[in-house]
Order: C-alpha cells, then sequence, then structure tokens
C-alpha cells in the first residue's frame, strides 16, 4: 500500500522567514510556493533527493497549521510525515478495516495537483500522517 515517504510537512510561522534556509542554505531545489484554500495554508514545497520538504503557513487564526503553531509555544516544527500511495480512498477503506482511525473519511484537494487525506495521531503513534497519490 505504501510507496514511500513522500514529503515532511513542517510548520512555519512565515514561508518567507524559513524559505532561505532551505532554498539557500541546504540548497534543496525549490518548487515554489502554492495556497491550499481547503486547509487554510500556503506551502513551499523543496526536493531533498526522492523526498520532498513542504513548509507550511496558515492564512488564516482558524487554520489547523495556526493550532499547531500555538500549542508548539509559537514556533513551527515537525507537523506531519505524508507517505505515499496508489490509491487514497482505496488505502483508507483498507486502514479503517483494521480499525485506523482518519481525519479525513474521505480524499481531499492538497497541494500539487494531489489526492490527500489524514490519519487521526492515535492510530499513528501520535505523528500527524497523511496519504497522498496524484490525481488521476
Ligand atoms: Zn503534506
Amino acid at each position: 500500500m505504501i510507496k514511500k515517504i513522500d514529503h515532511l510537512g513542517i510548520a512555519v510561522t512565515k514561508l518567507e522567514d524559513a524559505i532561505p534556509f532551505y532554498r539557500d542554505i541546504l540548497g534543496l531545489a525549490y518548487h515554489g510556493q502554492e495556497e491550499v484554500a481547503d486547509q487554510k495554508v500556503k506551502t513551499a514545497f523543496f526536493e531533498a533527493g526522492d523526498v520532498h520538504i513542504e513548509l507550511l503557513e496558515p492564512t488564516s487564526p482558524d487554520s489547523p497549521i495556526a493550532k499547531f503553531i500555538e500549542k508548539n509555544g509559537g514556533r513551527g516544527g515537525i507537523h506531519h510525515i505524508a507517505y505515499a500511495v496508489d490509491d487514497v480512498a482505496d488505502s483508507l477503506a483498507k486502514l479503517t478495516a483494521k480499525g485506523v482511525a482518519l481525519v479525513d473519511k474521505a480524499p481531499r484537494a492538497g497541494a500539487n495537483n494531489k489526492l490527500i487525506a489524514f490519519l487521526h495521531p492515535k492510530s499513528s503513534a501520535g505523528v500527524l500522517t497523511e496519504l497522498c497519490a496524484d490525481k488521476k
């Protein structure tokens, strides 16, 4: 079901403040910014070999990322791990059958023209876990 780690999601208070570290200091290839209205975030993607780094800045105080930063003492940090799968809906059905708690019961639109869904951290050792697949 899982093909590989697709990306690591990192919450930041401001993309502009975080981008230079990843782009200029680490020298990762920068793939630009995108707003994901559904999740009330702006994202910036970088390439680290086969894995991407997704920076997430909240666009609204009720964004899940704004709440994460608030709980984290006003700082950003690692927010989620995303695994690439062939089919998000099919994976959700298989995980539900195994008793895994879900945040998203159906796939929704994510950044980079992907379908995504989050699993509940109570079923994933406390780590917010995302499944993602290219839209077909
Ligand atoms: Zn993600």
